[in-house]
Formats: C-alpha cells, structure tokens, sequence
C-alpha cells in the first residue's frame, strides 16, 4: 500500500471467513515449479521438454505465474507422483524445482531452495549399510527423506542410497568424512554420488550462482567438482517398465577429477 491515504473503504477491507475459503476448488494433482535460470521463462519451451523429459503418459497443463515460476497441472495421479518423486529435472540446463500445490501462498512468497535427489554413500562397511546410517548421512548432506533399505531397514544395493533434499545454492557435498569423535583428526572419508543432478558448476560446485556470479570466478584453482560425482544410471526394479528419458545433464566441463580428502568436518558418530 505503500504511503496511500486510503478510502473509508479501502481501510475497512474485505472480511473473509474460513467457512467461505475453504470450499474453493483446487486442481487434484499439481505442482508449482520454478525454473532456476537468469533467463525469462518461455513456457511453451518448458511445456515441451519437460512433457518429453517427464515421459508423461497422459498430457499436462502449464501455466506461467511470474518470476519464472509455474504451475503445472497433471491429468492422472500416477503422472503427477512419476513427476514428484523421480527428479531432480532440468530445463535448458537449469535446475527445476518443484513443490506440492500450495494455492494459499502467493507465488512470489514461494520458497525454492531444495532440491531432492537420490545420494549414494560408497564403499561403506556393512555396519553402515542400513537405516539409521542412513538418516545420519543424510541429515548431515541435507534433510533426509528416506533410505533404499528393506523392510529390516537394511540396504542391499552396492552402496547406500538416501534421497535427501539439499540446498542448491551451497556446494555439492563431496563426501563424508566419517569421525569416531570431535577430537579425531582423521576420520575416514566416504565418496558421494548424486543420480540425475542436474548441470553444476566445476568451479563452485553449485546447481545455481546466489546473484548469478560464481563465487568462485576470481580463485586462480578451479574445477574442484566435475563430473565424477554423477552416479551412473541406476537400474531400479522399483521403476516402471516404459522407459522414461531424462532431461540431458550436460555439464559445465568434462574434465574428471580423482576423489582426493578435501572435506572438512564430516560427520561425527559415536558407538
Ligand atoms: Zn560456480
């Protein structure tokens, strides 16, 4: 309102009551996204790649909201969940966050900071191979969300996969450095792998620049991050039979690195 001198009117307002909002008809199954890049939306461009990159089987409606953001509307429940649960996504090489429908926020009040994804621990002993390994990884990379364990809250694959979700304007982590106390030095260090993250900068390690400049861009050593932090594609028995493409994940570089010890901190666990 700013410094308006408002009317009698305008000063009394509108009286809602909860009795009257909460009738309001809401789509069932959709989502609002927002597509991290500088650039300016261009919806029809999103609608067909990500129509494409979802593998949709049925169509969906898009909608622009501002602020490149968007609401997207599915036209089957098994859509929507496929579409939800299975990212992270990208766009034009940009991360697209979504978020459940939340049609009583404003969309620019909306918060987009978190992304999740499947992250895989390596090489763990088996000890560490289960459930509540894998809450503490993951509360430490993140918020943890759940972990591939069987019903005795074991993990079986190769390593152990937690979906977490991480803020992408920090760092991808690179790995833990596992501590039996605060005053252990050493630790023992532990390679993480994201499936599917989307395109991130070598430099900073980063989904998306805070104020679109690297922090990065004056150190004189770059690339610290790269590609070998992709996992490669997993086999999911859990997964549908229709093939499903995903988005392309080209990234900044393609130079590789071998995995040195250059975390710090790392996660603490006692017996
Ligand atoms: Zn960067």
């Amino acid at each position: 309102m700013g410094d308006l001198l408002l009317t009698d009117k305008e000063a009394t307002g509108l009286v809602i009551k909860d009795t009257e909002s909460s009738h309001v008809p809401r789509p069932r199954w959709a989502a609002v996204g927002r597509v991290c890049s500088p650039r300016k939306l261009m919806i029809g461009a999103l609608e067909r790649a990500m129509q494409r990159a979802w593998g949709l089987h049925r169509s969906a409606q898009f909608r622009d909201i501002g602020n490149n953001r968007f609401v997207v509307k599915f036209s089957s429940e098994g859509d929507w969940r496929h579409v939800m649960k299975n990212g992270p996504w990208q766009f034009d090489f940009n991360v697209v966050l979504l978020q459940d429908y939340a049609g009583s926020i404003r969309p620019y009040d909306m918060v987009f900071d978190t992304m999740e994804i499947w992250v895989s621990v390596l090489d763990l002993p088996m000890d560490m191979m289960n459930r509540i390994y894998g809450e503490l990884f993951g509360g430490w990379i993140g918020k943890f969300i759940s972990a591939d364990v069987d019903a005795d809250g074991l993990a079986w694959g190769k390593d152990l996969r937690i979906r977490v979700a991480v803020k992408v304007d920090q760092p991808l982590l690179r790995g833990i450095n596992v501590k039996g106390s605060e005053i252990d030095v050493e630790g023992t260090w532990f390679d993480l792998k994201y499936e599917k993250v989307p395109h991130f900068c070598f430099d900073c390690g980063r989904l998306m620049h805070p104020d679109d400049v690297c922090p990065a861009e004056n150190e004189e050593v770059k690339q610290h991050w790269g590609e070998w932090l992709r996992a490669s594609p997993r086999r999911n028995h859990k997964a549908p039979a229709v093939a499903r493409p995903s988005a392309s994940s080209v990234s900044y570089g393609t130079r590789s690195h071998a995995s040195d010890n250059w975390g710090r901190g790392g996660v603490t666990i006692r017996d």
